[in-house]
C-alpha cells in the first residue's frame, strides 16, 4: 500500500516553523519548500511524515529526488565512460605487453568511489594519473626495439642515445 503523504497545511504544522511549504507555483503537485526564512528555496515531491519529519531533521543535507534525477545520468554516463576506459589500458597492456598495474588501481579507486561519491579525491586522482603519465615518455621517443616507454628504463648516454635496459638497445631519440 503506498504511503500517504502529507498535505501542505499538516507539512507545516509538522515543520513548526523550520520550514514553509506552498504549492509550486510551477507544478501545484509540488511543494515549494523555504527555508532560513526564505534563503533556500526548493521544489520536492510531496512527502510522507516520515519522509518529511527526517528531512526536516536533516538540515536539507538529504539529496533531494529531483537532485538525485539530475545526478544519476551524469554518473551512469561516467560509469558507462570508466568501463570504456577500463578496456582501453587493457588494449594497450596488451600492446604492450606490460602491466599497467598503477593506473588499474587509480581506475579501480575512481570505481568505487562512484558508489560514494563524496568519496572521490579528485585531487589524488588526477596526480595519479599525472604521475602514471609522467613516467612514460612520449610514443615517438619510445625504445624502437622493444617499444620501452618507462622513463626508468631509457638512460641518456653522454652522446645524446638512450640506452633501453629493458632490450639493450642503443638509439638517437628524434630530435624535437
Ligand atoms: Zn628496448
Amino acid at each position: 500500500m503506498k504511503k500517504q503523504v502529507l498535505r501542505i497545511r499538516e507539512a507545516n504544522r509538522l515543520a513548526k516553523g523550520r520550514a514553509k511549504v506552498s504549492a509550486d507555483p510551477e507544478d501545484a503537485r509540488l511543494w515549494r519548500v523555504e527555508r532560513d526564512g526564505g534563503q533556500s528555496v526548493q521544489t520536492h515531491e510531496p512527502m510522507t511524515r516520515e519522509a518529511w519529519l527526517g528531512f526536516l531533521d536533516a538540515g536539507g543535507g538529504v539529496v533531494t529526488t529531483q537532485q538525485a534525477e539530475t545526478i544519476l545520468p551524469a554518473m551512469q554516463a561516467a560509469v558507462g565512460a570508466l568501463h570504456e576506459v577500463w578496456a582501453k589500458c587493457r588494449e594497450v597492456e596488451r600492446t604492450l605487453g606490460r602491466d599497467l598495474d598503477g593506473l588499474e588501481g587509480v581506475i579501480q579507486d575512481m570505481a568505487a568511489g562512484l558508489d560514494d561519491p563524496e568519496s572521490i579525491d579528485v585531487d589524488y586522482v588526477r596526480d595519479a594519473i599525472n604521475a602514471q603519465a609522467d613516467e612514460l615518455v612520449a610514443e615517438a621517443d619510445a625504445c624502437p626495439g622493444c617499444r620501452e616507454r618507462r622513463v626508468d628504463n631509457l638512460l641518456w648516454q653522454d652522446d645524446g642515445a638512450v640506452k633501453c635496459t629493458t632490450c639493450g638497445k642503443q638509439y638517437m631519440p628524434p630530435t624535437k
